[in-house]
């Protein structure tokens, strides 16, 4: 930058997962970095609050272990990880329950997923017509290489599984309550090529959480960071020709500046970024005396009531400290009077127990969760910009934990590139 010298830092601001993941590889090629935090921790949007002898991840959130990234730079039997089961139960528009899963994880499902009989009832479950539209479009996810998944024609997730000729009971009854959850929005907007994607994700991993919740992913990769590197509670104002300005009115010299914050404050630091949609969502908390499912598994609502809901405990059982069960709930957009209250009655419903005993022990809304996806959306854009500062995080990629690192990964590959220039 103008003003500093070559023995300057390089300043990246924000340590979620995008930043975290440009300064260790920044480090790692020998560069002096400071790394800005506004908040009094790391993690960003992937944080894990305790109260009340609970983990509370700050909204639902798994840990998909396929992503190229988690493989490359996380050591998963640190997390200590714990599994939920393949597949989900959908809270069916009649009222039963059926299970939707990948039968080469659990064979013994199977017979259920083709005869469409669950629970020994015929005709309530996916059947076979289900499995032969989805069948070739799970064989293409999960055998072609991303890079071809990414030159498919883009339509939205809606187009794409007409394409497929999925028919309309699994869309209605499967996909868009289950593609909700993931892209927290369900009118199946996203775009195709971020569904398959994913849609690959989800048949090559494993859905987990953390014992330590999922904050402990970030701590983990911020211990990679040489001590101090990582400064937190420190906001930054303002980028200067010579780094940056602190809220406090106090500045720092940079080398070069990466700006790794999520979008709304990358375009307030950065002028002439494009505005990015973003998606809201709100996740309850509540505790309950005993488990109303005794099963580590996404519970899904074919009438979209909620996102999802999930018994966290049965996942993993370090999440609460005193046995109680902890539930989490996540609906579209924010908490409002009565929200919570007309919830415990789906949720009543749903889990076929009463829940007026139950404690709401935490709320939480994400404004900005993710990036709306939608059509055309690049997967993957440059960290540099005509400034000459630096951006990376989801919103130059995917809304996700994979789509945030590789952003950082690129960033840091394009900024190491351009001071190795002559
Ligand atoms: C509720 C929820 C559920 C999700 N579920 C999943 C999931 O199941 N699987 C999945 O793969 N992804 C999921 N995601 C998406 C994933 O968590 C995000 O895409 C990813 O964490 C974004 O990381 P980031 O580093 O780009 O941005 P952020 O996490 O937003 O990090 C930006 C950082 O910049 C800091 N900052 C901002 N302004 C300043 C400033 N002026 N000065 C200094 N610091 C600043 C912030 O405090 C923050 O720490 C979910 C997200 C949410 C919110």
């Amino acid at each position: 930058m103008n003003g500093a010298d070559a023995q300057s830092p390089v300043i990246v601001v924000g340590a979620g997962l995008a930043g975290l993941t440009c300064a260790l590889d920044l480090v790692r090629a020998g560069l002096p970095v400071r790394v800005l935090e506004a908040a009094d921790e790391v993690g960003g949007r992937v944080r894990t609050d305790r109260r009340d002898g609970f983990l509370l991840d700050r909204g639902f959130q798994v840990f998909n272990t396929s992503y190229p990234q988690v493989k490359r730079r996380i050591e998963l039997p640190r997390l200590r990880l714990r599994p939920f089961t393949p597949g989900v139960l959908i809270h069916t528009a009649e009222g039963g329950r059926i299970r939707f899963t990948d039968p080469t994880r659990r064979p013994s499902d199977a017979l259920a997923l083709l005869t469409g009989k669950q629970d020994g009832k015929p005709g309530t479950g996916p059947g076979p017509l289900a499995l032969a539209a989805l069948g070739p479009l799970c064989a293409l996810d999960l055998l072609a290489p991303p890079r071809l998944l990414k030159r498919l024609p883009e339509l939205t997730t809606r187009e794409e599984l007409a394409r497929w000729r999925v028919p309309d009971r699994v869309v209605d009854g499967f996909l868009r309550p289950f593609l909700a959850g993931v892209f927290l929005e369900d009118d199946l907007d996203t775009s195709s090529r971020m569904f398959h994607l994913t849609w690959r994700s989800m048949l090559r991993g494993t859905l987990t959480l953390p014992a330590d919740g999922m904050g402990a992913v970030p701590r983990q990769l911020a211990e990679g960071l040489p001590p101090g590197c990582v400064e937190r509670a420190s906001p930054v104002a303002a980028l200067s020709a010579a780094g940056v300005t602190f809220a406090d009115g106090s500045a720092a010299d940079a080398r070069a500046v990466v700006v790794a914050t999520d979008a709304a404050a990358a375009r307030s630091l950065v002028p002439g970024l494009p505005a990015v949609a973003t998606r809201t969502v709100t996740t309850y908390h509540h505790a309950a005396t005993r488990s109303p499912l005794r099963e580590p598994t996404l519970l899904l609502d074919a009438r979209r009531r909620i996102l999802n809901t999930c018994v966290l405990t049965e996942v993993a059982p370090t999440y609460s400290a005193d046995g109680r069960a902890l539930i989490s709930t996540s609906v579209l957009g924010t908490d409002a009077p009565g929200r919570e209250a007309a919830l415990r009655e789906v949720l009543a419903e749903l889990y076929a127990t009463g829940t007026r005993d139950w404690e709401r022990v935490g709320t939480t809304t994400v404004a900005g969760a993710l990036p709306a996806m939608v059509p055309p959306w690049p997967l993957s854009r440059t960290g540099r910009t005509a400034s000459g500062v630096y951006v990376c995080g989801d919103h130059r990629a995917t809304g996700s934990v994979q789509g945030a690192m590789a952003s950082g990964t690129r960033t840091a590959r394009e900024l190491l590139a351009d001071l190795r220039r002559p």
